[in-house]
């Protein structure tokens, strides 16, 4: 009795040192503490860190970005942040005053850094016939350009990109939304997150290799499912302009009554102006957003006769039970909208 309470005793000391010894151990294998700041950034963490990191994201599901308030609970999310992943391209306006409040110690990655912006032209004044004839012959010419882009070679303008494309509002920041951004994107993630933990590079790397034949693989999917849209059904209305990116990489063409941000107000000229489009290219169906709100879609709707296609997912992603959980999800789900809708 008396010898097997010693060595329960002794076991139970073995134990206590081994705990001790372990934090040591425990620390290198805690996963990297990594801020996003909204859902798509954070689920591209995810699929690249997997066990090795453990995701904050601030606008989560179906949250709008563009209208975001950070709160306190942010901030303290960001002051114990190793790394923090944002877009960039003045999508996050909330961004410096967030960090301002937080003790942010970590890296900084700018997920569209190395990416080619698509330029904002604010057509939304004294548009005519000849300007939006021009506006698509430019279109076609910067999809060409693209297309013809080695995602290989990305690396090559990473160090001359970031400089120049940071006016304000200049630039179009739903670059997310092409998915050959979508491997820049992944790929400077990827850097970020094996500079901050070395010792998983190798994971990360390989998660990165495995994401990106899945992205390529969604590349071919969505251009067969746009094929066979009509070259009269190619012009889609939705409430804000978030689909730049998507319509340069599968020709289509996106008009809307808010400008880059929800925040911004459609004019009554603007929305005019709109629905003058819908009757002239007999637009039949109009597309809602999950973040936006739809009473202007809906009236734009009934004025014209068309009806309401669906929901386009723009810059947020569904809940885990909604139809874009996932950004390959979303990749997948806004282009099988259309077409449902529009297809003949
Ligand atoms: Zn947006």
């Amino acid at each position: 009795m008396q010898s097997r309470r010693t060595l329960l005793k002794s076991a139970t000391a073995l134990v206590a040192a081994l705990s001790l010894a372990a934090p040591a151990i425990a620390e290198t294998n805690e996963p990297l503490a990594v801020v996003a700041t909204f859902s798509i950034l954070g689920d591209m963490v995810e699929r690249i860190g997997g066990d090795h990191v453990a995701v904050t994201t601030l606008v989560g599901p179906d949250g709008d970005a563009h209208v975001y308030q950070p709160t306190p609970a942010a901030a303290r999310a960001v002051s114990e942040a190793e790394v923090l992943v944002v877009n960039g391209l003045d999508f996050e306006g909330w961004l410096d005053r967030l960090i301002d409040a937080s003790d942010f110690n970590g890296a900084r990655v700018v997920a569209a850094e190395a990416v080619e912006p698509i330029a904002y032209e604010d057509d939304h004044e004294e548009h005519t016939e000849a300007e939006s004839h021009d506006h698509d012959d430019h279109d076609h010419e910067e999809a060409v350009e693209a297309a013809t882009h080695d995602h290989d070679d990305h690396h090559d303008h990473h160090a001359e990109a970031g400089h120049d494309h940071h006016h304000h509002g200049a630039f179009d920041p739903h670059a997310w939304q092409s998915l050959e951004n979508a491997v820049v994107y992944v790929d400077t993630i990827t850097a970020a997150l094996a500079q901050a933990d070395p010792d998983n590079a190798g994971t990360f790397y390989q998660n990165r290799a495995s994401y990106v034949a899945e992205i390529e693989a969604l590349d071919a999917e969505i251009r067969e499912i746009v094929a066979d849209l009509p070259a009269s059904r190619r012009t889609i209305v939705t409430s804000h302009d978030a689909f730049q990116y998507f319509g340069r990489d599968y020709g289509l063409t996106f008009l809307a009554p808010q400008g880059l941000s929800t925040d911004s107000e459609a004019s009554a000229q603007e929305v005019a102006r709109l629905i003058e489009e819908i009757r002239e290219h007999n637009i039949s169906a109009v597309f809602v957003e999950n973040i936006a709100d739809s009473r202007l879609l809906e009236q734009i709707a009934d004025e014209t006769g068309a009806t309401i296609g669906g929901t386009l997912y723009p810059g947020a992603l569904s809940g885990p039970d909604g139809p874009a959980p996932t950004y390959l999800d979303m990749m997948r789900h806004n282009p099988t909208t259309l077409a449902q809708a529009l297809g003949s």
